[in-house]
C-alpha cells in the first residue's frame, strides 16, 4: 500500500502553530541501523488528547519514547514549549512536564504500590507532597489504596496497569503519554482507563495516546494521527477519522 499524504496542514511543515505544547518536526528515530521513524511531523495544544493509531510496527511507541528520552532522534527536533528537548536525558523530560505510562506496565515487581507511586514522584522533594501526590492517586484508583502494601509484582494485569498509570500521574505531569493504556484488560477495566482518560483531560492535563482500540482512541481524543510505517499519512479530528471506515481499513486493517 503506498501511503497517501492526507495531512496538508502540518506535514513537512516547519513551522508549527505558536501555540503548540509540543511540536515533533522531522523526526527521525533509528534502533541500531534500522530505522523506524522517518520524518514525522506533529503539533499538539495544550489541552488536547491527541491519539496515535496505525497498525503494529507503525512506529507509534517509538513516537513516544522519543518525547519522553528514552531514544534520540536521529535527525530532526522535539520542541517542547517552543524549546528543543529532543535528545535531553529522561529525567529532565520528566522535569519539564512529560510523563510516560510504558506499554509494558514496568511496575517493580518487588516493590509495594505505594513505594511504586512514590519513585514516580522523585523529583518532588517534600515527603507532604509525595503523601498529597499519593492521596489523590489512590482517589483515583481506589483499588490501588486497598493494594497500598502489595508488592506489585502480584498485582492483576489490569491492576499494574493502573499502578503504571499512577505513578506517571505522581510527577504532575503537563503532558500525559499514554502507551497502550487498555491493553490486556477487561473491557470493564478498559472502560475505567478511558474515563480515567476523560477526566484528566477535564483536569486541563494534555494527552498524547497510543491504543491498539481504535473505536475507544478517538472517543476520547479530539484528533488523530494516522501511522505506516515510521509516517503520518493522515491527520483527521477524531469523529470524522471514526466514520472514514475507508482510510481505517485501509490502514489499520478494519
Ligand atoms: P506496536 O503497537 O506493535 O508496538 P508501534 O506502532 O508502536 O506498534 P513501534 O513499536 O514504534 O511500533 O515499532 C516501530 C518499528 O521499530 C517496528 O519496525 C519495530 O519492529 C521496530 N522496533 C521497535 N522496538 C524495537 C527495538 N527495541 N529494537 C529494534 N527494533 C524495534
Amino acid at each position: 500500500m503506498s501511503p497517501v499524504l492526507e495531512r496538508p496542514a502540518a506535514a513537512g511543515a516547519p513551522a508549527a502553530a505558536p501555540e503548540a505544547l509540543l511540536e515533533l518536526r522531522d523526526l527521525h528515530v533509528s534502533y541500531g541501523k534500522t530505522a523506524a521513524l522517518h520524518g514525522v511531523d506533529l503539533a499538539i495544544t495544550p489541552g488536547e488528547v491527541v491519539a496515535l493509531i496505525g497498525a503494529n510496527g507503525a512506529g507509534k511507541s517509538t513516537t513516544l519514547r522519543a518525547i519522553s528520552g528514552l531514544l534520540r532522534p536521529t535527525r530532526g527536533d522535539i520542541l517542547y514549549k517552543g524549546h528543543s528537548i529532543g535528545g535531553m536525558a529522561a529525567d529532565r523530560i520528566v522535569g519539564e512536564g512529560i510523563a510516560q505510562s510504558p506499554e509494558e506496565r514496568h511496575v517493580w515487581p518487588a516493590m509495594s504500590v505505594y513505594e511504586n507511586l512514590a519513585l514516580g514522584a522523585y523529583l518532588c522533594k517534600s515527603k507532604a507532597g509525595v503523601e498529597e501526590r499519593v492521596g489523590k492517586v489512590y482517589q483515583r484508583f481506589p483499588r490501588l489504596k486497598e493494594r497500598h502494601k502489595q508488592l506489585a509484582g502480584t498485582l492483576s494485569g489490569g491492576e499494574q496497569q493502573m499502578l503504571a498509570i499512577g505513578r506517571a500521574l505522581m510527577s504532575e505531569p503537563t503532558l500525559l503519554l499514554l502507551d497502550e493504556p487498555s491493553l490486556g484488560l477487561s473491557p470493564r477495566m478498559a472502560q475505567e482507563v478511558f474515563d480515567f482518560v476523560r477526566e484528566i483531560h477535564a483536569h486541563g492535563v494534555t494527552v498524547l495516546l497510543v491504543e491498539q482500540n481504535v473505536h475507544h482512541a478517538l472517543s476520547v481524543a479530539q484528533r488523530a494521527y494516522v501511522y505506516e510505517t515510521g509516517r503520518i499519512v493522515a491527520e483527521r479530528p477524531a469523529g470524522e477519522l471514526l466514520r472514514d471506515t475507508a482510510l481505517l481499513n485501509a490502514y489499520l486493517g478494519g
